[in-house]
């Protein structure tokens, strides 16, 4: 009878394999138990961490499904915070790539109710900033509810309550994406000019060669058309000192240009002038391999400058997964070139030899990109799951890039703005971790990877701690939660800690999967799910970890 009762209602300490009696846990794709996250928390997921690679337990396309799934039954459930969530991670730049804002905002526009639909499709110019975002949703919109009225009139509106400058610069830079190109969409949705100037952009796109002053020598009085007139001369211009003083006089961006310029020095330095950020990031290797971008020279300071400047940074959006994917293929002193995974460690032909204080920047600039947080001084362990299945798919399509890499970046975060950290890495058992808060980021994520795969125990980080008798004040797990291996769940490994410890210890669950689990109990005020990768998301977990929320 006591064994009964003990292995019925014993809360205390149940092996990972079974739920917890008394709870709605339910088991994850391993054969463990956790709890499923709430639609709105795996909502936030899928918009940070997207599904494009899959992971370990689910391909690429049944994430998606799952995750659109999810997407629906929130719009069913509300609308309009549903599309408010949406606005949210895109305007604010939380999340690595736009895409998931893109596609979740395309099925609330197509699949809402008729309030929803209105409020996604009005929401359609602060979440699809870019013509390349525009082309994604119509492309996406195509598929779940083509061409109505109500689309044609917002894709309208996008085009025309743009400022004349800004349209003629988006409909150069960028001019095609999936299929489609601002010919396409501009004929499908045929918006009314509101005058002149919108009108003779319009037929720039889709009528160009009736476009008079486009050949003529003198450029246009309006400084969007004249815009589009310096497009014109640059496709057609031999000589390198006219192109230079086109691009200085226009601001002409890299994607206006003939592709045989780019090999150049001095063109590279005319468009670094006025260069975006995003740009700038992506392209310091092709800087550096014509010559411009190299240790001493005056484009390596304004570089280094640009990327330390925390302003520049957040008007850009710049994500820490942009500068931490620049850094590592930048680092590695090749570019891509097509293949499918890209590893600085196997790298044979160096195209470039990276600039030591271009490195330094892009490491600053990381943790720049985070929104700022001040150090909680609590006793924080940082404790990275490096199980097999952290280690496979990619973190917002970065080639190489696994969770696991990507847990120990962020960590970094941390690491370096709180005074009492501890780094601990485990499977079904501790994993020794040679990283400290001095190291660069490129070189934590190769001592990182190398480390060797096994089975999940999540309870094990607070088990260590107790065992070792260290003092916590804050566990933080980067984890998919795709625990099963432990005879005790990790929740109550935590209260067990607290009990024998005496410190009412808190644990911070990072979610690197866009799955539906957590390790973390619901019901207990001290435990807290945040998104791996949201930008916001060490300034959340300080919050926590400080009490304010
Ligand atoms: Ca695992």
């Amino acid at each position: 009878m006591k064994d009964y009762l003990n292995r019925v209602f014993n809360q205390q300490h149940t092996p990972q394999s079974q739920p917890i009696a008394g709870t709605n846990q339910i088991p994850n794709s391993a054969g463990g138990y956790t709890w499923a996250v709430s639609e709105w928390e795996r909502l936030n997921r899928f918009l940070i961490l997207g599904s494009e690679s899959g992971s370990y337990y689910a391909s690429e396309q049944k994430l998606t499904i799952e995750n659109a799934q999810n997407v629906l039954d929130c719009i069913q459930k509300d609308g309009s915070r549903t599309v408010a969530a949406i606005v949210e991670v895109s305007d604010n730049g939380i999340a690595p790539k736009n895409d998931p804002a893109i596609f979740a905002l395309a099925l609330a526009a197509s699949l809402g109710d008729e309030n929803t639909r209105q409020l996604a499709l009005a929401a359609l110019p602060r979440v699809c900033r870019t013509g390349t975002h525009l082309f994604s949703f119509v492309e996406y919109s195509k598929g779940m509810r083509g061409w109505g009225r109500s689309l044609r009139r917002a894709v309208g509106t996008w085009y025309m309550g743009m400022d004349h400058r800004k349209l003629a610069y988006q409909v150069v830079k960028y001019r095609q994406r999936n299929g489609w190109t601002h010919t396409d969409t501009l004929r499908k949705a045929h918006p009314n000019p509101i005058n002149e100037i919108q009108g003779e952009i319009f037929k720039w796109v889709t009528r160009r060669d009736q476009i008079t002053w486009k050949a003529q020598p003198e450029k246009p009085d309006n400084d969007a058309l004249a815009f589009l007139w310096a497009f014109e001369r640059v496709q057609e211009t031999d000589d390198r000192n006219t192109l230079l003083k086109l691009i200085d006089q226009y601001d002409l961006p890299r994607e206006a240009l003939p592709t045989e310029w780019l090999k150049q020095a001095a063109v590279w330095e005319a468009l670094l002038e006025k260069m975006p950020m995003t740009a700038m990031i992506r392209n310091l290797g092709n800087m550096s391999k014509c010559g411009l971008l190299i240790p001493g020279s005056r484009a390596e300071k304004e570089v280094a400058k640009r990327l330390t400047d925390p302003v520049l940074l957040q008007q850009a959006r710049i994500h820490p997964i942009a500068v931490l994917s620049a850094l590592r293929v930048y680092a590695g002193g090749s570019a891509l070139k097509g293949k499918a995974r890209y590893d600085p460690r196997t790298v044979q032909d160096k195209d470039w030899i990276p600039s030591a204080r271009v490195l330094d920047a892009l490491d600053t600039a990381f943790e720049l990109a985070f929104k700022h947080i001040e150090p909680t001084n609590k006793r924080t362990m940082l404790a990275l799951d490096v199980s097999g299945s952290m280690g496979m798919g990619m973190i917002a399509g970065v080639a190489g890039l696994t969770p696991r890499d990507g847990s120990a970046a962020m960590a970094m975060v941390t690491a370096r703005t709180e005074p009492n950290y501890l780094f601990t890495a485990f499977s079904t058992e501790m994993i020794p971790l040679k990283i400290s808060a001095k190291m660069r980021l490129d070189d934590v994520v190769k001592a990182v990877s190398g480390l060797p795969f096994g089975g999940t125990d999540c309870a094990l980080p607070m088990q260590y701690a107790l065992k070792n008798k260290l003092e916590i004040d804050t566990f933080v797990i980067y984890t998919d939660s795709e625990t099963w291996f432990g005879k005790v769940h990790p929740a109550q490994a935590l209260r067990d800690y607290r009990e024998q410890m005496g410190i009412p210890a808190k644990l911070i669950v990072v979610g690197m999967i866009s799955n539906g689990f957590s390790i973390a109990d619901p019901n207990d005020a001290g435990m807290l799910d945040v998104v791996g990768f949201d930008s916001s998301a060490p300034a959340l977990m300080a919050e926590f970890a400080r009490g304010s929320i």
